[in-house]
């Protein structure tokens, strides 16, 4: 499974802003507030400067990029993909991020981050429409099962998952069972119920130069 190596809080840095890649510890021990003011890397305060166009395209492009955990090869097969949809180019973009499993089981709330999730589905603890499932990118569609086998419903992460994550709701176009630890995705993702923080337009300007 290709991963973002090394450590991530300095993503967190390098973007500005804080993209909850480490589950319990973004919500409970992150250091983010006191540090943001510092870009990662011994200089880097010193090397904060005024950002061209193509810095802000970039910036917004790996800021979604690493917001799920996605590698710049399979993030651009998805950006050729939306290009050629008769949809709206960023918008379907960004759909194709969210029909990931590994990210339909974060907004599920049976892990505590993208990247957790991933973890977990690539360990085999998943099921996707009663099969057992190694492959966090494999997109999902409407009427979809997703849950936790049942051996792993004890798992350590998951229960903490779930105490976690407790008052979260699940955005509309998924619903879970959570006593059965199952959700169905009801229907694609619409916008407004996609990360707000990301500009897609941006990302499409990025890759259109
Ligand atoms: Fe680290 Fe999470 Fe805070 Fe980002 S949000 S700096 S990944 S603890």
């Amino acid at each position: 499974m290709a991963n973002q190596a090394g450590p991530v809080c300095r993503l967190c840095r390098r973007e500005g802003t804080k993209l909850f890649l480490k589950g319990n510890k973004c919500l409970t021990n992150c250091t983010f507030d006191k540090r943001n003011a510092l870009l990662p890397g011994q200089h880097g305060l010193a090397r904060r400067r005024k950002t061209s166009d193509y810095g802000i395209q970039l910036r917004a492009k790996q800021r979604a990029r690493r917001q799920y955990g996605v590698l710049e090869a399979q993030f651009r097969t998805y950006f050729d993909r939306a290009d050629r949809s008769t949809g709206v180019t960023g918008t379907v973009l960004l759909q194709q991020l969210e029909r990931r499993i590994d990210n339909v089981v974060y907004r599920l709330g049976l892990a505590a981050s993208r990247r957790e999730a991933r973890q977990l589905v690539s360990h085999r603890h998943f099921q996707l429409n009663g099969r057992t499932i190694n492959v966090a990118s494999a997109q999902v569609r409407p009427g979809d099962v997703v849950e936790v086998r049942e051996r792993s419903r004890k798992l350590p992460p998951i229960v903490n998952a779930r105490e976690l994550l407790a008052g979260r709701t699940v955005p509309d176009w998924l619903t879970l069972d959570s006593g059965a630890l199952r959700g169905t995705v009801v229907r694609l993702p619409e916008r407004h119920e996609m990360e707000q923080t990301i500009d897609e337009q941006l990302v499409v300007e990025f890759y259109s130069r």
